[in-house]
C-alpha cells in the first residue's frame, strides 16, 4: 500500500476545501486534497453554478415569450421554444470548464489533488480508495470539508419520478406537472425557473409562508410573480407520499383533508444535512453541535489538529461562508493569527425577483434589543429600474437609533444580487446612515436606491 505524508490533508474539494487548499499551498504548506468527485463540490457540480445556469436560461426564455406577446418595448419575436437537452449540455460545459479551472488553481498552488473516497482512520491518518487502489496518508492537520447532502423524506424516497435538486438539474425534458415539496431556497429558485420554462408548477410548503427564513415583506413580490406564472402554492401543507400509480403526490391540507396533486416529477427540497457518516468521522468522537461538527472561532474541532469548515459545520450553508472559513483556516495552519470576526454573511435567493439580506431585519434587530430606525426606497421611484422594466421591490435599511450604525440592509428586486457586495461592505466597515447617504452613487443605477433608503431613513430622501 502506498504511503504519503503531508502537513495538511483536506477532505472534500468543495468551495470550502479547495479555497483552503489553494491558500495553504500559496503559503507553502505541504497540502493534499481528496475528493471522490471532480473538484468544486456541491456548489460547482450540482448546486450554485448549475442552478444559476438554469435560472439564466429560464429568464431568457421568459423574455423571449414576453417579446412574442405584444411587448410594450417594441421587440417582436415569433414562437420561441426551448430545448432542455441542449441547455443541460451547455450547463455541463460550464461545470467542466470550472472543474478544470479549480484543478489548475490547485496545481498552480502546488497542492496534490487525489480523486478517491477518504476514510478516516484516526486524527492523523486517512486511507484513500481510488477505484480500488488504496493509499494511506499521514497528516499533521486534517481539515474536514465534506459538505452536505439533500434530506430524503422516508415516505418520499428519491428514485423514479421523485428527484433531488441534482436530478432536477439534469432533466432533459421540461416536465408538464412539476411538484416541489419544500418552498425554501432550492424549491423556489428551481420551481420558478421550471414555471418559466413551461411546467405547471405546484409548491407544497409545510410552513405558513414560502421562504420562511425571510420576512413577509421581502417575500410578497415573489408571491406576486409566482401568481403571474400561474404557480400553485399550498402553505401549511405536508407531503404524505406518492399514490399507488406514482402519478400523484398525496398531501395533507391544513384542515386535515387529503389531496392528490398530479405530478410528472416531484422535486423534494426540504433542506440539506451535514455529511458526517460513512467515512470514519464518527470514530473521532468529535463534539457535535446538533447534527453538525462543532467548531470554535478558528474552525478547530474538539480534537487537536482536526479542523472543519463549510456545510458540515452548520448554518448558513452557503458557499461564500465555506470559502471564507477555508481561507482563514489555511492561514491559521500556516501560522498566521486569525479568528472569525465577520460582521455579516450576506445571503441571496435567486428567485424572481431576487432577495438579498445582509445583517439584521427590523424584527431581528428589535429582538436583539436595539432601538432602531428603518425605511425603504421602492424601485418604482428609481429611473434605472423603470428602464429595465423592473419596478417591483425595494431596498430597506435598518440602523441603530442612537448613532445610526447600519445593522442590516435587505432588498428585493430584479438583479439585486449584485447589490449584495455594497450591502455587506457597508456593514463590515461599520458604516452609519450618513456614510451611505454621503457616498456618491452613480446615476442611473439600481444602487441609488441604497443611498436613497439611507437618506429616507434620515428623513430627507430626494426622489420620493
Ligand atoms: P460541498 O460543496 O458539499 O463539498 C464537499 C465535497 O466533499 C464534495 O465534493 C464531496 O464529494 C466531498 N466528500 C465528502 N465526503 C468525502 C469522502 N469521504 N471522501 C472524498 N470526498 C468526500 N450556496 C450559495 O452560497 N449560493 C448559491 O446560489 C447556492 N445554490 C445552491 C443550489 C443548490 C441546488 C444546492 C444543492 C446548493 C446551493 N448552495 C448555494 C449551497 C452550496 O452549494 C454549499 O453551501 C457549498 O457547496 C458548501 O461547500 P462545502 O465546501 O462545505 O461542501
Ligand atoms: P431550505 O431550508 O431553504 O428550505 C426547505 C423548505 O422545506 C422550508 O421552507 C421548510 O419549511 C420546507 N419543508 C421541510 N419539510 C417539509 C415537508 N415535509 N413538507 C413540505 N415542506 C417542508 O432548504 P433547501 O431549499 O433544500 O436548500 C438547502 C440549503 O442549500 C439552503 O438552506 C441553503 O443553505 C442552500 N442553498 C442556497 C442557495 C442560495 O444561496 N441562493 C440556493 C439553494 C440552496
Amino acid at each position: 500500500m502506498k504511503k504519503l505524508n503531508c502537513k495538511l490533508l483536506v477532505i472534500g474539494a468543495g468551495p470550502g476545501g479547495y479555497a483552503a487548499a489553494i491558500r495553504a499551498g500559496q503559503l507553502g504548506v505541504d497540502t493534499i486534497i481528496v475528493d471522490k468527485q471532480p473538484p468544486g463540490g456541491t456548489c460547482l457540480n450540482v448546486g450554485c453554478i448549475p442552478s444559476k445556469a438554469f435560472i439564466h436560461v429560464a429568464n431568457d426564455f421568459e423574455r423571449a415569450r414576453h417579446f412574442s406577446n405584444n411587448s410594450v418595448i417594441g421587440i417582436k419575436a415569433e414562437n420561441p421554444s426551448i430545448d432542455l437537452a441542449k441547455t443541460v449540455e451547455w450547463k455541463n460545459g460550464i461545470v467542466k470548464r470550472l472543474n478544470q479551472g479549480v484543478s489548475g488553481l490547485l496545481k498552480k498552488a502546488k497542492v496534490q489533488h487525489i480523486t478517491g473516497i477518504a476514510n478516516i482512520i484516526d486524527g492523523k491518518t486517512v486511507q484513500v480508495d481510488s477505484d480500488g487502489t488504496v493509499q494511506t496518508i499521514s497528516a499533521e492537520y486534517i481539515l474536514l470539508a465534506t459538505g452536505s447532502v439533500p434530506i430524503e423524506l422516508p415516505f418520499l424516497p428519491f428514485g423514479d419520478n421523485v428527484i433531488s435538486s441534482t436530478g432536477a438539474l439534469d432533466l432533459t425534458d421540461v416536465p408538464k406537472e412539476f411538484v416541489v415539496v419544500g418552498g425554501g431556497y432550492i424549491g423556489l429558485e428551481l420551481g420558478i425557473a421550471f414555471a418559466k420554462m413551461g411546467s405547471k408548477v405546484t409548491i407544497v410548503e409545510a410552513a405558513n409562508q414560502v421562504l420562511p427564513q425571510y420576512d413577509a415583506e421581502l417575500v410578497k413580490p415573489i408571491m406576486a410573480k409566482m401568481a403571474s406564472l400561474a404557480m400553485n402554492v399550498h402553505l401549511n401543507t405536508k407531503a404524505k407520499g406518492m399514490s399507488g400509480d406514482r402519478k400523484k403526490l398525496l398531501v395533507e391540507k391544513p384542515d386535515g383533508q387529503e389531496e392528490a396533486i398530479f405530478a410528472d416529477r416531484v422535486l423534494v427540497t426540504v433542506g440539506r444535512k451535514p455529511n458526517t457518516y460513512g467515512y470514519g468521522l464518527e470514530g473521532l468522537m468529535l463534539d457535535m453541535d446538533g447534527p453538525f461538527v462543532q467548531i470554535d472561532d478558528r474552525c478547530k474541532t474538539s480534537m487537536r489538529g482536526v479542523y472543519a469548515i463549510g456545510d458540515v459545520t452548520g448554518e448558513p450553508m452557503l458557499a461564500h461562508r465555506a470559502i471564507s472559513q477555508g481561507e482563514m483556516t489555511a492561514e491559521i495552519i500556516a501560522g498566521k493569527s486569525r479568528a472569525w470576526d465577520k460582521q455579516v454573511i450576506p445571503a441571496i435567493c435567486f428567485t424572481d425577483p431576487e432577495i438579498v439580506t445582509a445583517g439584521l431585519s427590523p424584527d431581528e434587530a428589535k429582538q436583539a434589543g436595539h432601538e432602531i430606525v428603518t425605511n425603504v426606497f421602492p424601485f418604482m421611484a428609481n429611473g434605472r429600474a423603470m428602464t429595465m422594466e423592473a419596478e417591483e421591490g425595494f431596498v430597506r435599511i435598518v440602523a441603530r437609533k442612537d448613532n445610526h450604525l447600519v445593522l442590516g440592509i435587505q432588498a428585493v428586486g430584479a438583479g439585486v444580487a449584485e447589490l449584495s457586495a455594497s450591502f455587506a461592505l457597508a456593514i463590515e466597515m461599520g458604516a452609519c446612515l450618513e456614510d451611505i447617504a454621503g457616498t456618491i452613487h452613480a446615476h442611473p443605477t439600481q444602487s441609488e436606491a441604497l443611498q436613497e433608503a439611507a437618506m429616507r431613513t434620515l428623513g430627507h430622501a430626494l426622489h420620493i
